[in-house]
């Protein structure tokens, strides 16, 4: 399956609908390879532009989805309108489908009886599924045995909930160390999961404003947004706009014989 991509400010996302990338990660956890999923949103970019080494973990990653509405909008300037893919809805897919075909998984983050609760729900939901591994988030002072433990547990799938950046730098980690497993960093879905924070109502998910939701009931996360959030906008209409100066100036650099 060949990845079709759009460039937003130096950094390549995926336009794929939600069942293509589905197939597609089913061909990441069938490779040779371990791979890294990463739910892409304007605030992570910001941080990416402010540091080298976490910008290269995001133009590594095998498969780079359009999380935030910033980069929907951003996807939507340049031609492009595709259907925003949330990192949770995303996540709970894998699963689904990791329970169908039987693939082992792995789930780590969030506070231990954050994990354990969304462990038991899932389990009540999916009884089928196949969770060969767990641990909170929580884990600085043995960092190496989680490691580990995830490594003997042998899993095709591994959810990790550290919340941005930290879950992408220990997915991209574990990269190099687990042989053929598909990662994907999904924030604070084990506390939703677990029924510790409400999802917004679905009316909200459907016309994409889940994440004023959130900021109205948890307004700390107003400052993560704001100015990310319009910032990120207008640079990508600058971004357009200079390109576009810059083609339409193209001909006229051509030096013809006299
Ligand atoms: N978390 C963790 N270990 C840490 C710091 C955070 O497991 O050292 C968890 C935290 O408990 C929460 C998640 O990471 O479950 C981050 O959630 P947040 O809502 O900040 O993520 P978002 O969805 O906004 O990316």
């Amino acid at each position: 399956m060949q990845r079709r991509q759009k460039n937003l400010l130096g950094y390549n996302i995926d336009l794929f609908s939600v069942d293509e990338a589905l197939d597609y990660s089913n061909s990441l956890i069938d490779s040779a390879k371990s791979s890294h999923i990463v739910t892409i949103n304007p605030e992570i970019i910001e941080y990416a532009n402010k540091h080298e080494d976490f910008a290269k973990i995001l133009k590594e990653a095998e498969l780079v989805i359009p999380d935030g509405i910033g980069i929907k909008i951003g996807l939507k300037i340049n031609g492009e309108d595709v259907q925003r893919i949330t990192g949770i809805g995303f996540a709970h897919s894998l699963l689904e489908n990791a329970q169908k075909n039987n693939i082992p998984v792995a789930l780590v983050g969030a506070k231990p009886h954050v994990i354990e609760k969304a462990y038991e729900n899932l389990k009540q939901e999916m009884p089928e599924l196949n969770i060969v591994y767990k641990h909170d988030g929580y884990f600085k002072d043995c960092k190496q045995e989680v490691i580990d433990g995830i490594k003997n547990s042998s899993p095709k799938l591994l959810l990790v909930a550290l919340g941005a950046p930290m879950q992408e730098e220990f997915i991209y980690e574990l990269k190099s160390i687990l042989p053929s497993t598909l990662m994907i960093g999904i924030g604070g879905s084990f506390d939703v999961w677990a029924g510790e924070v409400q999802r917004a109502p679905e009316i909200w998910q459907k016309l994409g404003l889940e994440w004023l939701y959130r900021t109205i009931k948890q307004p700390e996360r107003f400052k993560r947004i704001f100015p990310t959030l319009p910032l990120f906008v207008y640079n990508v209409i600058k971004e357009k706009f200079t390109k576009n100066t810059a083609m339409s100036e193209c001909p006229r650099s051509i030096k013809t014989r006299s």
